[in-house]
């Protein structure tokens, strides 16, 4: 790029890093994206620009919105696709790789720490089999309303930098549709499915190879233990139990929890078919692709073990006695629930506004969701409600009441609630604030997202997105003039099935 357009020089001269590029070249594949007709930006995540040192005005530009949509790629950018493999709905599918993804390599993000930029439907790579590496703008609005909600609420997850429009059309299931391209940020876009990859093919030097990168990047305190492996399989186990249970006290269903889109970084990866539970039903199932209710709400922790374990098992091929290995990584494996569960119940005590780790606050809390299973009761709104309620006083519980089908079924649960609320010293105020800060106001409601993604592949009209990404960015505050999107679907409002689109 030899051009003197306002910020070609800041994009330009972006200083990418490129230590992914740099492992040996079956780890990925030299592509470049390829051109889209005419690029509108209709969204730019300033503040995490800023994070990564980029200039937002920059991004903005001309040359800035080129890059964000492949038309252009700076000189320092070194573009590829990743090499990966997976477990798909638990068959195992012996090379995927990114198909419609290019990284263009690594930013330093103001913590310190590498970001990887990445543009995700921006044309095929060698990876991309019978697709057309292209993404309609409906999943790119999608995924970055789910990042961008997940982050505000404080849980691990990859992130949007931009999406764009590219003027292009794409053939999707329900016709042509507006074209998007989208850049996500991630901790790293390495997956239990890229040591899949290199330990079915016998390849134990890359799987080495692989472990070493993924500590040196992401766990550098483990390098001096005298069992590395072993430390990063504790270090992803204990990263994914923590980061499954925030998904379920939040009421998330990932919706495809496949190996190749579960990160070692313990991040919220690849939003697809993903839902908010609207009232509580722990064995709901929002995905159109999932059939048989395999990544289920309830079903989160035991798949993402099982994912975990796919992970030991390729990690035992750098081991000279894989018997003794297994020993080793079994125990580890199993602490997986423990650790989830440890995780998961101090979240739901607290949502229920207590502390301490009484036996009995735990059932209590447990019992609280068996009545709303049986009611119908609203997930996000019944704790939110809750966070409002008198520690003595029932006499103002008919916002919490009335999301149940039978009030009574609240009342009883609320009057054990407050003869422990009894001895509990802190004063009222203190315990709504705590409740208020686990329990959100705004969670991105299937139906919200199904209405932004809607405007956005019919008239390319952004504006409910844009809405929802303020809203959502300050999810623990009442915000007034937005209850509606605080709300509960009504029952014709509801959307029970979501789709990835691709
Ligand atoms: P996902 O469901 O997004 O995790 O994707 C699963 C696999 O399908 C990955 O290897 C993707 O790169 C690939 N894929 C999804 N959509 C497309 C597309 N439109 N073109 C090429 N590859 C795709
Ligand atoms: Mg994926």
């Amino acid at each position: 790029m030899t051009s003197t357009l306002p910020g070609s020089r800041e994009i330009e001269t972006i200083p990418f890093t490129h230590s992914y590029a740099e492992l040996p070249g079956a780890f990925h594949a030299e592509v470049e994206p390829t051109p889209v007709r005419e690029p509108r930006l209709v969204a730019l995540n300033r503040e995490l620009a800023e994070e990564l040192g980029l200039d937002p005005e920059a991004l903005e530009s001309p040359e800035g919105i080129r890059m964000l949509a492949g038309n252009a790629v700076p000189a320092t950018a070194r573009p590829v696709a990743l090499a990966y493999a997976g477990h798909q709905f638990g068959g195992w599918v012996p090379q995927l790789g990114d198909g419609r993804a290019i990284l263009l390599g690594e930013l330093t993000h103001r913590d310190g720490r590498l970001r990887d930029l990445q543009l995700k439907g921006s044309g095929p790579t060698p990876f991309s089999r019978r697709g057309d590496g292209r993404s309609s703008i409906g999943p790119v609005v999608r995924e970055y309303l789910g990042s961008e909600a997940m982050a505000a609420l404080g849980i691990p997850t990859t992130r949007a930098l931009s999406a764009v429009v590219t003027g292009d059309r794409v053939l999707r299931q329900n016709g042509l549709e507006p074209g998007g391209v989208f850049v996500r940020v991630a901790s790293s876009h390495v997956r239990v499915g890229t040591f899949e990859y290199f330990a079915r093919q016998g390849d134990a030097d890359s799987v080495r190879r692989l472990a070493d990168y993924v500590i040196a990047r992401h766990y550098p305190d483990l390098a001096d233990r005298p069992d590395p492996c072993l430390a990063l399989l504790e270090a992803v186990v204990e990263r994914t139990a923590d980061l499954v249970a925030s998904w379920l006290l939040v009421g998330f269903i990932h919706g495809v929890m496949n190996t190749d889109n579960t990160s070692v970084t313990g991040e919220t990866l690849d939003y697809g078919p993903f839902g908010f539970l609207d009232p509580y039903r722990p064995g709901e199932v929002y995905s159109s692709i999932d059939r048989h209710g395999r990544y289920a709400y309830d079903q989160q922790p035991g798949i993402a073990q099982w994912n975990l374990a796919r992970l030991a098992e390729t990690l035992l091929l750098v081991y000279e006695s894989p018997e003794e290995a297994v020993e080793r990584a079994r125990p580890v494996i199993g602490g997986f629930v423990e650790r989830f569960e440890a995780t998961y119940h101090a979240g739901l005590v607290r949502k229920v506004g207590l502390v301490g780790d009484d036996e009995g606050d735990l059932q209590l809390a447990g019992e609280l969701l068996q009545r709303m299973a049986r009611e119908n009761a609203d997930f996000t709104r019944t704790f939110r409600e809750l966070s409002h309620l008198d520690g003595e006083d029932a006499s103002g519980d008919d916002a919490v009441r009335g999301l149940f089908d039978t009030p009574a079924a609240f009342d009883s649960w609320a009057e054990d609630w407050r003869l422990r609320l009894a001895s509990d010293s802190r004063p009222d105020e203190v315990r709504q604030a705590e409740m208020r800060s686990v329990n959100p106001a705004f969670i991105l409601r299937n139906h919200l997202a199904q209405e932004a993604v809607d405007a956005a592949i019919e008239s390319e009209d952004f504006g409910p997105m844009r809405r929802l990404l303020e809203v959502l960015s300050r999810p623990f505050e009442d915000q007034p003039g937005h209850e509606d999107l605080a709300r509960p679907p009504e029952s014709e409002e509801r959307v029970t099935r979501t789709f990835c689109g691709t």
